[in-house]
């Protein structure tokens, strides 16, 4: 056993995005001396996209690299300690409880984890090169530089219907490109947008390519039935709404996960079914998923976590 595995912290925190920075945060003004353990993306989904207009504080907006810059030397000033590494398992058999990173591992008593969702994309070269160029998968964070402009929404669950709908308040006309010849998506959404006059629904129809060099200038779509690709030049955005999932990997044969691998729990907390081990953020919310609600439920867990370990320091 080496000597960083004998260690024992109090609070360990996985992902660094707004959650697990708040936690981080609240944890170290509490004197608990928190580790950070960055994951593979640090500073979470905010990285990837470009201004931020919605986080309360930013009177102009904020680049959303640039709020999470700030938000970590914020953390940093009150004695966090951050790890460039990724939480690979845990053994919650016996407390302290373990854990095993890519580069090493440790023990902590009480385990925050806050390593958030990553929207799904289709996976194609062009549309990951034009990421915040006009492929977006959020429309909230995106849709208002849409003004005017024909964009395109891939998917057809409740996500696609819900981001076609407020994207039609900016854009000029919505194209939802959906890849059968049903939604996925409950009755009354799929209503909400055959209701809309700004929608339109192209069935069968998928993305088989995304056209621009520094900025979407096209798609091409391939036609289900006929298999023929035709590029649509009017389309200047493209959101991918196709679903998120939930990075659970190490954590989920371990705790009460929903059948997509959402962590469980407990209503009006961040509590896991693990004693001491807590979930906020993305990875255990996937209704809200904004940087606001994530750093909200980041504090809730280095609260409950600072409580637990009262409570367990005092025989409780
Ligand atoms: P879903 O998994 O429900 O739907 C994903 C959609 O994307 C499906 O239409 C699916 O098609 C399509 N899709 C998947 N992969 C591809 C691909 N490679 N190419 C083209 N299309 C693809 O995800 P959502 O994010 O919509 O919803 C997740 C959960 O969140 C659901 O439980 C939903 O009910 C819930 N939610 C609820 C909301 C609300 O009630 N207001 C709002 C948003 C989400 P196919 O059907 O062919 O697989």
């Amino acid at each position: 056993m080496s000597a960083d595995e004998e260690r024992i912290e109090d609070v360990v925190i996985f992902g660094s995005g707004p959650a697990g920075l708040t936690a981080a945060l609240y944890a170290a003004r509490a004197n608990l001396e928190p580790v950070v353990y960055e994951g593979v993306e640090p500073g979470g989904q905010l990285m990837t996209t470009t201004e931020v207009e919605n986080f309360p504080g930013f009177e102009n907006g904020i680049m959303g690299p640039e709020l999470m810059e700030t938000m970590r030397k914020q953390v940093a000033r009150f004695g966090t300690r951050f790890v460039l590494d990724e939480c690979t398992g845990v053994d919650f058999s016996e407390w302290p409880y373990r854990f095993t990173t890519s580069q090493g591992g440790g023990r902590a008593r009480t385990i925050i984890i806050a390593t958030g969702a990553s929207a799904k994309y289709l996976g194609l070269e062009n549309e990951l090169r034009l990421r915040g160029h006009g492929v977006s998968a959020c429309a909230t964070c995106d849709g208002f530089f849409f003004r005017g402009v024909e964009i395109a929404v891939v998917g057809g669950g409740d996500s696609a219907c819900e981001e076609a709908s407020f994207l039609s308040r900016f854009a000029s006309k919505v194209h939802m490109l959906v890849r059968r010849d049903a939604m996925r998506a409950s009755k009354i959404m799929q209503q909400r947008v055959f209701d809309n006059d700004k929608i339109e629904i192209h069935w069968k129809a998928e993305v088989v390519d995304v056209l621009g060099d520094e900025q979407v200038e096209g798609i091409r779509v391939r036609n289900g039935d006929t298999g023929e690709e035709t590029d649509w030049r009017h389309i200047k955005g493209l959101f991918l709404a196709i679903g998120h999932r939930p990075n659970s990997g190490p954590f989920i044969e371990h705790l009460d996960h929903d059948e997509t691998g959402y962590i469980i729990t407990k209503p009006d907390s961040t509590a896991t079914n693990v004693p001491g081990v807590f979930a906020c953020g993305d990875v255990q919310d996937h209704t809200f998923r904004q940087a606001v609600t994530a750093a909200g439920t980041g504090c809730m867990a280095a609260l409950e976590a600072e409580r637990w370990l009262e409570a367990r320091a005092a025989g409780g």
